[in-house]
């Protein structure tokens, strides 16, 4: 059974309709999804067609953006309730409303020097309720010809630190992991060490694990082989469970579907943990 727990549709910055990332998935040989896109649970009603339609099944996620101590952190929310009344979703909706001001924001200073507006970056989201980010006004500077692609509008106008960038607002990594955990879900830090230079800290894990974190997301494209040693030596101290997903994104990254991979009995671990009555799709 092979089980890619993180990957992103277009209800978030993926490219592929939550259906056509599944299709995908078959095609790859992936038996189970994670679908976790960015502070949104929006995909989830659609997985649970998709599901019926191409056999694949799905674990509900979302990938959480949260402030760490030095620089953002994203935590996986796997088999969350997501219903609107919980500390959880009331967190995601500020996360997105201030994703939306932000990236008016940045709209804003960028359209000093380019050419491009709100509305271009409207029509690259797929839905109103897509959670937006960088990579929407990273399409639409592709579709103006300001940049070839979106890692060459990372690199260039919307690099975090440049004269274009705007922060949004964000939960606290360990309130995050405390409401993911209170939602009756397991958190689990995505790609930790990914373009750290410092790696991760052992007093953040001590706190994050304090606050109910159940495991690192060890096996990621950003991570290399010694720091996936270190970070499963990290995981075995503090009896964190070891996921891996490819973080998927469809033609937006080059990261392909399988890429990386959890271990089933990793996933058999993660349902007995969920106390959230949110389960498995499968058809
Ligand atoms: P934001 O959360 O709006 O600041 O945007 C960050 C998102 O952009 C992350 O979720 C990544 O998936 C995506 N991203 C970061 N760097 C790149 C890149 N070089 N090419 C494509 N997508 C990227
Ligand atoms: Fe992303
Ligand atoms: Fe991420
Ligand atoms: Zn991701």
């Amino acid at each position: 059974m092979r089980v890619d727990l993180h990957t992103h549709s277009s209800w978030s910055d993926g490219t592929d309709p939550v259906e056509g990332l599944l299709m995908r998935a078959r095609e790859e040989g992936v038996d189970v999804v994670g679908l976790t896109d960015h502070d949104t649970t929006a995909g989830w009603a659609d997985a649970a067609r998709a599901v019926e339609r191409t056999g694949v099944r799905v674990v509900p996620g979302i990938e959480v953006t949260t402030l760490g101590p030095r620089h953002s952190l994203h935590v996986l929310a796997l088999l969350v309730d997501p219903s609107p009344d919980t500390p959880l979703a009331q967190m995601l909706s500020g996360s997105r409303s201030s994703r939306d001001t932000r990236a008016r924001r940045m709209v804003e200073r960028l359209a000093v020097d380019f050419p491009i507006t709100w509305d271009d970056v409207q029509a690259q989201r797929a839905t109103h309720d897509t959670t937006v980010g960088r990579p929407h006004i990273a399409d639409a500077l592709v579709a103006a010809g300001v940049v070839p692609s979106r890692d060459a509008a990372f690199a260039g106008p919307l690099a975090a630190g440049g004269p274009y960038y705007v922060p949004h607002a964000a939960p606290r990594a360990a309130d995050a992991v405390r409401a993911i955990t209170a939602a009756g879900g397991v958190a689990v830090l995505a790609h930790p060490s990914a373009r750290s230079t410092t790696g991760l800290a052992e007093e953040l894990v001590e706190e994050l694990v304090e606050a109910g974190l159940a495991g690192l997301e060890v096996d990621h494209r950003e991570h290399d082989d010694a720091t996936r040693v270190q970070l499963r030596r990290l995981s075995r101290r503090h009896g964190l469970l070891v996921t891996g997903g490819s973080d998927y994104h469809g033609s937006g990254k080059i990261n392909r579907l399988g890429e990386n991979l959890t271990q089933p009995d990793v996933l058999e671990a993660i349902v007995s943990r969920s106390t959230s009555g949110t389960e498995v799709l499968t058809p």
